[in-house]
C-alpha cells in the first residue's frame, strides 16, 4: 500500500479540507525570546517521523516587539501554526482568537491558522489532566480538597484543569499572597489563598497536592515539604521536570503516594498542538519520553 493509501494519510487529507487547506508539506514552530533550551523540536520531530509526515517543525527567536509582526505573518513564512514559549504567551492571547482555555489562563501557548484566522489555546490545561490520566488511574474520582503550591501561570493552567475535573475547594499557597488573591478573583471561590505556614495543616485530607512552583528545580531553592499529613490515597504532582525525579517525588514514592511527573505533563500538552497542525492525534510513547530524558539528563 503506497502512503497516501494508509488511513493516517486518508485522514490527515480530510482534515486539511475540513479547514480550508490543501494537503502539503506543512511546517509550525516554536517562538521564544531565547528558544534554544526549548524541548519541543525533539518532541514534534519525533511524531513528524513517527506518523511519516513530510513536515517540519523549527525554533523562531523573536524578540518581543517583532512578535506582533512575526505571527500575523506566519502563513508568509511558510508555518501552520506555532508553539508559544516565554516571554511571548500573554501577547499571543491578545494577536489571536483565543479558546476558552487560552482565556481563563490568560495566556497561550500554541497558535494554528483556521481559514486565515489566527487562533490560539492553552494546552498547559490539557497536559495536566492528560497526564494524570495516563498515569494514575481515578486521580479525579473525588476531589475535594486539591492543594496547588505556586501562582504563576503554571498554577493558572492547573487550576482550570482541576476545576474542569470537579475539584470542590482548591488551597492557593503562595509566597506572594496578593497573586494568590488575583487567581481567586479570576477562577471564584473554590480558589482558597494560603500561606506556607498553613501547608502542613492543608495536607490533612487533601486528595491531591501539585507543585507549580519553580522551587525544586536545577538552580532554584529546595522545596521543603513534609508530606505526613498528606492521606494515603492523595496523588502527588510535580510540574518541575529538571531534574527527572524532584525531592518532592522522591519523597512521595518513598511514602507509597500515587505521583505523576513534570515530564509527562509537557509531552502530552504537546499532542493537542500538532493534532492542529498535522491533522494526526499522536501519541506519547515510552520511546518519546525515553528521547526527552535523554536530552534533560545530557543537558544538566
Ligand atoms: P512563574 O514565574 O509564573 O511562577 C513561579 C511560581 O513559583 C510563583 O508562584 C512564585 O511565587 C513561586 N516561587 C518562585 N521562587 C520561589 C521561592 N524562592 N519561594 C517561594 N515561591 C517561589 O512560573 P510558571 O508558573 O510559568 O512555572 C513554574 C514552574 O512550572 C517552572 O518550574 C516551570 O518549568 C514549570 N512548568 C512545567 C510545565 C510542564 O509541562 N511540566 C508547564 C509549565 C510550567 P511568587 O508568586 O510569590 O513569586
Amino acid at each position: 500500500m503506497r502512503f497516501e493509501e494508509t488511513p493516517w494519510a486518508a485522514r490527515r487529507s480530510c482534515y486539511w479540507k475540513c479547514v480550508g487547506m490543501t494537503d502539503v508539506a506543512r511546517a509550525a514552530c516554536i517562538i521564544g525570546w531565547p528558544v534554544s533550551h526549548s524541548r519541543s523540536p525533539i518532541i514534534h520531530r519525533y511524531w513528524l517521523k513517527k506518523y511519516s509526515i513530510a513536515g517540519d517543525y523549527r525554533q523562531e527567536a523573536v524578540a518581543p516587539p517583532d512578535f506582533a509582526g512575526f505571527v500575523s505573518a506566519l502563513s508568509e513564512k511558510g508555518y501552520v501554526g506555532a508553539n508559544v514559549t516565554l516571554p511571548h504567551k500573554v501577547r499571543a492571547l491578545e494577536v489571536s482568537e483565543p479558546d476558552r482555555r487560552a482565556v481563563a489562563v490568560g495566556a497561550a501557548n500554541t497558535l494554528w491558522l483556521d481559514n486565515g484566522k489566527l487562533k490560539s489555546t492553552n494546552t498547559d490545561v490539557e497536559g495536566f489532566v492528560s497526564n494524570l490520566d495516563a498515569s494514575v488511574s481515578g486521580w479525579d474520582k473525588a476531589i475535594d480538597k486539591a492543594v496547588v503550591l505556586g501562582a504563576g501561570g503554571a498554577a493558572r493552567a492547573v487550576i482550570q484543569g482541576l476545576l474542569e475535573r470537579g475539584a470542590e475547594r482548591i488551597a492557593l499557597v503562595n509566597r506572594s499572597q496578593e497573586r494568590a488573591k488575583m487567581l481567586r478573583k479570576t477562577f471564584g471561590s473554590a480558589v482558597e489563598p494560603a500561606r506556607w505556614e498553613e501547608c502542613t495543616p492543608l495536607l490533612s485530607g487533601a486528595a491531591l497536592l501539585v507543585n507549580t512552583t519553580s522551587l525544586g528545580m536545577v538552580g532554584q531553592p529546595e522545596l521543603e515539604i513534609n508530606l505526613r499529613s498528606l492521606p494515603p490515597s492523595a496523588v502527588v504532582v510535580d510540574l518541575v521536570y529538571t531534574p527527572l525525579k524532584t525531592e518532592l517525588l522522591r519523597q512521595a514514592e518513598e511514602r507509597g503516594f500515587r505521583f505523576a511527573d513534570g515530564l509527562g505533563m509537557l509531552l502530552h500538552q504537546a499532542v493537542r498542538g500538532f493534532e492542529l497542525w498535522f491533522g494526526v492525534k499522536p501519541e506519547v510513547t515510552p520511546e518519546l519520553r525515553a528521547l526527552v530524558e535523554r536530552d534533560i539528563v545530557e543537558g544538566h
